[in-house]
C-alpha cells in the first residue's frame, strides 16, 4: 500500500466511527505521529495531517534542522512523550504545543520558560486513565491539583487532555477509560470556565472507540506509515 492508500484507509475509518456516533467527521483531527520515520517520510504525510507529532525533544531536534524551509503547508509540531524539566527550553524551541504536561513542577518550569521566551504555550494536561504503572500521565487523584495550578500559571493555555488508552483489548475496557477522560473534561470546563476543546484520545489500534467516545484529535502512527522499526 502506498501513503496515500493507508491514510486514506484511516480517514475513511475515522470518517464512519464519527457518523456512527452521530458527529461530524470534522470534528476530528488526524494528527501524525512521526517518531522512528524519517524526514521523507514525515513530508509525504503533511497534506494529511493536522500535525506533527513527536514523543522526544532530541529526535525532534534532529529532524528539524533537516526539514526543508518553506515546506508547505507548514503544520504544527506537538510534543506527546514525557518531557524532563531539563528539557523544558529545548522543548519550547521546538514545539508549537505539550500534549503530555503530567506533572507541577513541569508545568511552573513550562510557564516560567515560557514567560523568559515572551510566549503563551498550548498544553493538554495528560492523564493516566488506565492506572497502569507503565503508562505516563497524572494519576487521576493528583488531577485537580495540576489543573488549578494550570489555570493560575500565567503564560500556560490549556485547551484540553489527553490520554494513552489501557493495554486491554477488550472494546468496554478502552472506551470506558476514553470515556472517563470526556468526563473529567467535563468537569475541567465547569470549574474553569475554559472550551477545553480538545480530546486527544486514539491511536492506530484504538481510535475508533476512542471517537465514539469523544475523541477530538486521534494520534495516527502505524496505520499510517506501517510498522515502527526501533532499529
Ligand atoms: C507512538 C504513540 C502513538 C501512535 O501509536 P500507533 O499505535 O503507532 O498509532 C500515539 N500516542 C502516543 C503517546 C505514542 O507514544
Amino acid at each position: 500500500m502506498t501513503f496515500e492508500e493507508r491514510a486514506g484507509a484511516v480517514r475513511e475509518r475515522m470518517a464512519n466511527a464519527a457518523v456512527r456516533a452521530g458527529r461530524n467527521p470534522s470534528d476530528v483531527l488526524l494528527v501524525a505521529v512521526t517518531k522512528t520515520r524519517t524526514v521523507p517520510e514525515m513530508l509525504a504525510a503533511v497534506p494529511f495531517a493536522g500535525a506533527i507529532v513527536e514523543n522526544r525533544v532530541q529526535e525532534a531536534e534532529g529532524k528539524k534542522k533537516s526539514w526543508p524551509a518553506g515546506a508547505v503547508p507548514s503544520l504544527p509540531w506537538r510534543l506527546i512523550g514525557h518531557l524532563q524539566g531539563n528539557k523544558a527550553r529545548k522543548a519550547l524551541e521546538l514545539f508549537d504545543t505539550v500534549d503530555s504536561l503530567d506533572s507541577i513542577p513541569l508545568a511552573e518550569r513550562l510557564d516560567r520558560v515560557a514567560g523568559e521566551m515572551d510566549r503563551s504555550l498550548p498544553v493538554l494536561i495528560e492523564v493516566n486513565m488506565a492506572q497502569e504503572a507503565s503508562k505516563t500521565g497524572i494519576a487521576l487523584e493528583g488531577f485537580d491539583a495540576l489543573l488549578e495550578r494550570v489555570l493560575i500559571l500565567p503564560h500556560l493555555c490549556l485547551e484540553g487532555l489527553m490520554t494513552i488508552g489501557p493495554l486491554v483489548e477488550n472494546e468496554a475496557g478502552v472506551r470506558r477509560a476514553f470515556a472517563g477522560l470526556r468526563e473529567l473534561a467535563g468537569k475541567a470546563r465547569a470549574r474553569s470556565g475554559l472550551p477545553l476543546p480538545i480530546l486527544s484520545m486514539g491511536m492506530s489500534g484504538d481510535f475508533e472507540w476512542a471517537i465514539q467516545e469523544g475523541s477530538t484529535m486521534v494520534r495516527i502512527g502505524s496505520a499510517l506509515f506501517g510498522p515502527r522499526n526501533y532499529g
